[in-house]
C-alpha cells in the first residue's frame, strides 16, 4: 500500500474555523499563503509552489517558469504551448466549464504538440539520477520485468489461460504507484498485476500514473510522447502543464502524467505539504487526460487517497464532460492513509464546489477535509482488499475514524482479496534464487536455498536450523513491538531470524541490536531489496506477519507460494488467506493467533517449531499444500470484472 502519513495533522490543523472562513475564495493569495506557511517552515519547494499561485496577477506563462527553468527540455516543450496560452488554458477548462465538452477543447492544445517528442526525452534523462533516495517509502524500481529466460521446466504455477468470455469493458486504473516503475508496497504490486489479468479477461485497460522522476531510465526511454495540454487547477489562477507519455506493455497501456513541478522529487511521497497539491493535480489531470485522449472508459478504478478525488471530480467539475459518463470504483488498500489537510488548502487546490465540503463528503471536522472520505462518498462502488478488512473497517477498532462513514456507505462496499503475479513470483523460474524448485522437488531444493541464504547473510550454515523470515515495512502496523518482545524467547539456539525492511528508526535499531546480540543466528537487513526478499521467501521455513491490522497482506501469499509457512495474526486478509493448521487432521496453511498479544505470537511460533522439529512429515505436507494453493489473481480479477459488469449492465 502506498503509504504516506496522510492522517498526520500538519501544523495547519491549528487553523481555526474563523480563520478558514474569509480567505480562500475571495482573496486567492491567502489560502496559498496559509498553505505556504507550514511549507515555508518545513519544505522550501512547496513555498515555491505556493508563491506563483499566490501571485495570481502574473500570467500563466510566467508561472510555468519554475518548471521550465529546472528542466530545459521541458521548457522547450512548454514554450509553444505557453505562447498559445489562451487556447491551451481553455483546453483545461472543459472539465470546469460544463457547457463545452472537454475532448473538443483539448484539441487545440494538441496542435502545438508536434515538436514535443524530441524535447521530452532529455527531460527523462535528467530526472533519472534522483532515483537514489532511501528510507521507508523508497520505491523499488530495481525489479526487472517478469522474466522467462530461466532454465527451468515449465511449472504448475503457470495456469492455463481461462476461457472467460464476459462482455468487454474499458477500465482506467488511476493510482500513485505501480511495479516496476515505482513501488513502495502492496499497492504497487496490485497496480501491476491486476490490470494484466483483467486484460486477459476481456478488459481494455489503461493505467494512469504520475511520471515520477524516480522511474528508472530504462522505462522512461520506452515512453512515447502522446500529447499535452494545459489545465487550470483549483483557485490557483494558473494553467498547469499536463504531458502524457505512453508505454504499452503486455496488453496494458500505461499513461504517465508528466509535470515536473509536481513529480520531480526522488520519491513518490514526500510529506503532506507537497503531496496534497500533487495528488489534487494528479487526480484532475488523469480525468482531463482521458478527455484529451478521447478514450472514455466504462469504469474509472481509483486506488487509495492519492486518487480518491477522482470520483469527486467526476461527479462535479467533470460531470458534463465526456468522461463524466464513466462509473467509478474506489479501492482502499490501507485505510490508515487518508489525505487529510485543512479545508482552505484543499479547497484552494481543487476548486471543488461548496457542497463537497459538507460532513457527508470531504469535511472531516471544523478544520480539516479528508480526500479519501470524499472519494468514498462519491464513488459508485467501494472495494477493499479482503472480506475481513471490509468488515473490520466498519468498526471503531479498525475504522480510523471513518467507521460511521463506511457503515453509511456499506451497501456499496465489498472485499476482494488480492492475489500475486505468478510471473513475478515463481520459484521455478525466479532468477534471484540459488536453486529453482517447484512443488515436485521443493523438499529437496528448499534446504539448498536455506543454506545459500545463511551464507549470504553470514548466519551459521546449518539446514537443520529453523529459519523465520520477516519482510516488511518497519512500522507500527506490522506488529513489530510484539516481535521485538518475543525475540529473546525465540532465539533458542535452533532458530534463526532474518528481518528485511526499512522504516521507523526504533525498529531498525532494535533489530540491529539483536543482530549484534545473536551473532550468526539473527540477521537484520535494514534495506529495501527485492531480490533478497525473493531469496528469503525461498530459504526461510516460516514467515512472520503478526500485523496489528492488515488490509490484505502479500508477504504471506508470496511465502506460501514459495513453500514457506506463514505465522500470522488473524486479521484482515491474513485471516482470509491463511487457514490455521489443525494438529488433529493436518489441515491448514500456517500458524495463527487472534488477539494482539506477544504471548500469543510466541505460542504460534512455538507451535510451528514443534511441528517442524517433531513432525517433519506433516510439516512437509503443508509446504506442498501451500505451494499448490491458488493465490493467483485469476479469481479476484474475475470478481472485479463482475463488479464492473454490475455497474455497466448494458
Ligand atoms: P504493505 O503494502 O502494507 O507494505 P504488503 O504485504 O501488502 O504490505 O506488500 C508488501 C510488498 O512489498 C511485498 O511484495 C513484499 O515482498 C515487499 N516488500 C516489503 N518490504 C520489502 C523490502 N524491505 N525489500 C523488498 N521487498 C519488500
Amino acid at each position: 500500500m502506498a503509504k504516506k502519513k496522510a492522517s498526520t495533522k500538519k501544523p495547519a490543523a491549528a487553523v481555526t474555523a474563523e480563520q478558514t472562513k474569509p480567505a480562500p475564495a475571495v482573496k486567492k493569495e491567502e489560502p496559498a499563503a496559509k498553505k505556504a506557511e507550514p511549507a515555508v517552515k518545513k519544505e522550501e519547494p512547496v513555498a515555491k509552489k505556493a508563491e506563483p499561485a499566490a501571485k495570481k496577477e502574473e500570467p500563466a506563462a510566467k508561472k510555468a517558469e519554475p518548471a521550465v527553468k529546472k528542466e530545459a527540455p521541458t521548457a522547450k516543450a512548454a514554450e509553444p504551448a505557453v505562447k498559445k496560452e489562451a487556447p491551451a488554458a481553455k483546453a483545461a477548462e472543459p472539465a470546469v466549464k460544463k457547457e463545452e465538452p472537454a475532448a473538443k477543447k483539448a484539441k487545440p492544445a494538441a496542435k502545438p504538440a508536434a515538436k514535443k517528442p524530441a524535447a521530452k526525452k532529455p527531460a527523462a534523462k535528467k530526472a533519472a539520477p534522483k532515483a537514489e533516495k532511501t528510507v521507508a517509502e523508497q520505491p523499488a524500481p530495481q525489479v526487472e520485468e517478469p522474466k522467462t529466460e530461466q532454465p527451468v521446466q515449465p511449472v504448475e504455477s503457470a495456469p492455463a489461460q481461462p476461457v472467460y468470455t464476459s462482455p468487454r469493458r474499458s477500465v482506467a486504473f488511476i493510482g500513485s504507484e505501480c511495479h516496476p516503475f515505482v513501488k513502495t508496497g502492496g499497492l504497487g504490486d496490485v497496480m501491476y498485476a491486476l490490470p494484466r489479468v483483467l486484460a486477459q479477461q476481456n478488459c481494455d485497460v489503461r493505467v494512469i500514473l504520475p511520471r515520477y522522476a524516480c522511474i528508472p531510465q530504462k522505462y522512461q526511454d520506452k515512453m512515447v510522447y502522446r500529447g499535452e495540454f494545459y489545465m487550470d487547477l483549483g483557485q490557483t489562477g494558473r494553467s498547469y502543464y499536463v504531458g502524457i507519455m505512453e508505454y504499452v506493455w503486455d496488453g496494458v497501456v500505461y499513461d504517465f502524467i508528466d509535470n515536473q513541478e509536481f513529480f520531480s522529487a526522488g520519491n513518490p511521497y514526500i510529506g503532506l505539504v507537497d503531496d496534497i497539491p500533487k495528488y489534487c493535480y494528479f487526480s484532475k489531470a488523469a480525468l482531463a487526460a482521458l478527455n484529451y485522449m478521447n478514450w472514455i472508459p466504462d469504469i474509472v478504478h481509483c486506488h487509495d487517497w492519492q486518487a480518491a478525488l477522482v470520483p469527486v471530480y467526476l461527479r462535479t467539475l467533470f460531470k458534463d464532460s465526456p468522461v463524466g459518463r464513466a462509473k467509478s470504483v474506489l479501492t482502499i488498500h490501507n485505510l490508515r492513509f487518508q489525505g487529510i489537510y485543512n479545508i482552505p488548502t484543499i479547497r484552494y487546490w481543487t476548486g471543488l464546489p461548496d457542497e463537497v465540503f459538507e460532513m457527508g463528503a470531504l469535511k472531516q471536522d471544523y478544520v480539516n477535509a479528508n480526500m479519501l472520505k470524499g472519494g468514498l462518498a462519491y464513488a459508485d462502488r467501494i472495494t477493499t482488499v479482503s472480506n475481513t478488512y471490509a468488515w473490520e473497517i466498519q468498526t471503531a477498532e479498525y475504522g480510523e475514524k471513518l467507521q460511521d462513514h463506511l457503515r453509511y456507505h456499506s451497501y456499496k462496499l465489498r472485499g476482494i482479496v488480492n492475489g500475486i503475479d505468478y510471473g513475478m513470483w515463481n520459484p521455478a523460474t525466479d532468477p534471484s534464487l540459488a536453486v529453482n524448485y517447484d512443488i515436485t522437488n521443493v523438499l529437496q531444493h528448499k534446504p539448498e536455498n536455506k543454506r545459500a541464504l545463511q551464507q549470504e547473510l553470514g548466519l551459521v550454515q546449518d539446514e537443520g536450523k529453523f529459519v523465520i523470515g520477516l519482510i516488511s515495512r518497519l512500522t507500527d502496523q506490522k506488529g513489530l513491538d510484539l516481535v521485538s518482545a518475543v525475540i529473546p524467547q525465540v532465539m533458542d539456539g535452533n532458530t534463526q531470524v532474518v528481518v528485511l525492511g526499512t522504516g521507523d528508526k526504533e525498529y531498525e535499531d532494535t533489530f540491529r541490536y539483536y543482530e549484534n546480540a545473536c551473532k550468526g543466528m539473527f540477521s537484520a537487513c535494514i534495506q529495501y531489496d527485492e531480490a533478497r526478499a525473493h531469496r528469503i521467501y525461498a530459504g526461510a521455513d516460516a514467515l512472520l506477519v503478526p500485523s496489528r491490522f492488515e488490509p490484505c497482506g502479500l508477504t504471506q501469499l508470496n511465502a506460501m507460494h514459495y513453500g514457506t509457512l506463514p505465522i500470522v495474526r488473524e486479521t484482515g486478509g491474513l485471516k482470509d488467506t491463511v487457514e490455521p493448521y489443525n494438529v488433529f487432521n493436518g489441515a491448514g496453511n500456517g500458524f495463527t493467533f487472534d488477539r494482539y498479544d506477544a504471548g500469543l505470537l510466541l505460542d504460534a511460533i512455538n507451535r510451528a517449531k514443534t511441528e517442524y522439529f517433531t513432525s517433519r512429515y506433516h510439516w512437509d505436507e503443508v509446504v506442498q499444500r501451500d505451494m499448490a494453493k491458488d493465490v493467483s489473481w485469476e479469481n479476484s480479477a474475475r470478481q472485479y470484472k463482475d463488479l464492473y459488469l454490475e455497474l455497466t449492465p448494458w
